[in-house]
């Protein structure tokens, strides 16, 4: 079980959690489960945490990072514990050191590479509720790490994979997984379920419901993931009959599609993404290695880049680049670019962080034509314009305005025929 954030703000919602988790371990028919809980920092607490490490060092070194912004799940982690134990149930935490869940690679984005669970597990096993702060492992060198923001979903995944959960329960703000933030787009609909592959794509452009790592490791692992509301009533359905949305495999989906439980759209999901800016490079020499030359810098920094556009050169041999990075990223490419400007050979450096990247996703367009030309078509007919294009065999995203947004997505999602039919 994992509890985001929302679910975590304070002692009287703490108390709710404890309630979900005292009758998921107490079982339906007298079979007591035994179950691992993982849960995020209070909401807006990281937030405040990663504020205090910019005013007291701008520059500051990621692994002095992760030893402060770890410590609101230790917070929560700690009064779920006891929390737990006021209701008379036996619980206790495990911090990523104790479990341990080991990560490799950078500070602030770490991936877990093992979960030695064993300890855990005899826990679990000899009655114990074990609670563990997400976010946070424990790095090669014996530091505190940390998994990217969001990274509570992973680190859910990573210990349901360790001790061989049947499911990995995402308790969060939301009932499931919609065709689009349903805070956006109220005609938004809920999902029975959506494909790893989608909820990847899905994630990977903006739909923060699920972390993309956790997506791509339940997919490797066989992991069975359903998200779900922590905010219903006691008289709701028990997290056993899956009232949320399930992530499953292509085979499992077709069992939900042949057995009419769900429709097969071209399009399952729209998500947007605000968080990229867009550089334009005028005047680089229209020759080989001009490319190269810009995006290698970028890749050494490990800055990642999006979309990219090499307009059609001029007549003088000359072409414009355009490319997104993400926004946090736009000071140093900067910089780098600037100083890489005698080898790549350019003109002007244009940026703007002004626009948002709208992408629609879907296994049924890799066999089915014009859903892209259906994208081009409603956005122009509303008068949204297009800056950027780019594809994958599963999704079409687009660059627009960030005014646009909420425009652009609630008519994609008509378009694609999305709207709940009850909803006003
Ligand atoms: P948590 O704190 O529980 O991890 P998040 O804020 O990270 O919660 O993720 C839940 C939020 O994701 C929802 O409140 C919703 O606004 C947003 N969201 C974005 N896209 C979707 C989608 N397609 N379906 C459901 N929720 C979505
Ligand atoms: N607390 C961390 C964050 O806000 C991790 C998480 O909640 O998933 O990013
Ligand atoms: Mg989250």
């Amino acid at each position: 079980m994992k509890f985001g954030g929302t679910s975590m703000a304070g002692t009287e919602r703490i108390r709710r959690v404890a309630n979900i988790v005292r009758r998921q371990a107490a079982g339906q028919n007298g079979e007591r489960n035994q179950v691992a809980v993982v849960v995020s920092a209070m909401a807006g607490e990281t937030d405040r945490l990663v504020n205090f490490c910019r005013e007291a060092n701008p520059m500051f070194d990621p692994a002095e990072y992760d030893v402060v912004v770890s410590s609101g799940e230790q917070v929560t982690s700690g009064l779920l514990a006891l929390t737990l134990q006021a209701l008379g149930e036996k619980a206790r935490s495990w911090l990523g050191w104790q479990v341990p869940v080991r990560t490799i690679e950078a500070h602030s984005k770490a991936r877990v590479q093992t979960v030695d669970a064993a300890a855990m597990i005899e826990s679990m096993e000899s009655g114990e509720i074990a609670i563990i702060p997400g976010f946070q492992g424990v790095s090669e060198n014996g530091r505190i790490s940390t998994m990217g923001r969001g990274g509570s979903d992973t680190s859910a995944v990573a210990i349901a994979a360790a001790i061989g959960a049947d499911r990995c329960d995402i308790y969060t703000d939301v009932d499931g997984v919609y065709t689009t933030d349903p805070r956006i787009v109220a005609k938004a609909r809920k999902l029975k379920a959506v494909t790893y592959e989608e909820m990847l794509e899905l994630a990977s452009v903006g739909a923060k419901v699920l972390q993309t790592r956790s997506v791509g490791l339940a997919m490797k692992e066989g992991v069975r993931v359903q998200v779900l509301s922590s905010f219903l009533g006691d008289d709701s359905p028990p997290a056993d009959d899956l009232p949320g949305t399930m992530i499953v495999s292509e085979e499992e989906m077709d069992r939900i599609l042949e057995e009419g439980e769900m429709e097969r759209q071209h399009v399952t999901g729209i998500a947007h993404d605000k968080n990229e800016a867009k550089i334009i490079l005028t005047r680089v020499p229209d020759k080989p290695g001009a490319v190269a030359h810009i995006f290698e810098p970028l890749a050494a920094a490990s800055i990642n880049v999006d979309m990219i556009i090499q307009n059609v050169g001029r007549d003088k041999g000359e072409t414009d680049v355009t490319f997104t990075i993400p926004q946090t990223d736009l000071p140093r490419a900067q910089a780098l670019l600037e100083e890489h400007k005698g080898a790549i050979g350019f003109g002007r450096i244009i940026t703007d962080d002004h626009i948002a990247k709208i992408s629609v996703v879907g296994v049924g367009m890799k066999s089915h034509a014009g859903v892209a030309s259906t994208m081009f078509r409603s956005l122009s007919d509303r008068g949204i314009n297009i800056q950027a294009i780019s594809t994958s065999e599963i999704k079409v995203s687009v660059m627009i305005d960030e005014d646009e947004t909420e425009l652009a997505v609630r008519v994609l999602h008509t378009a694609y025929g999305l709207d709940a039919e009850d909803a006003a």
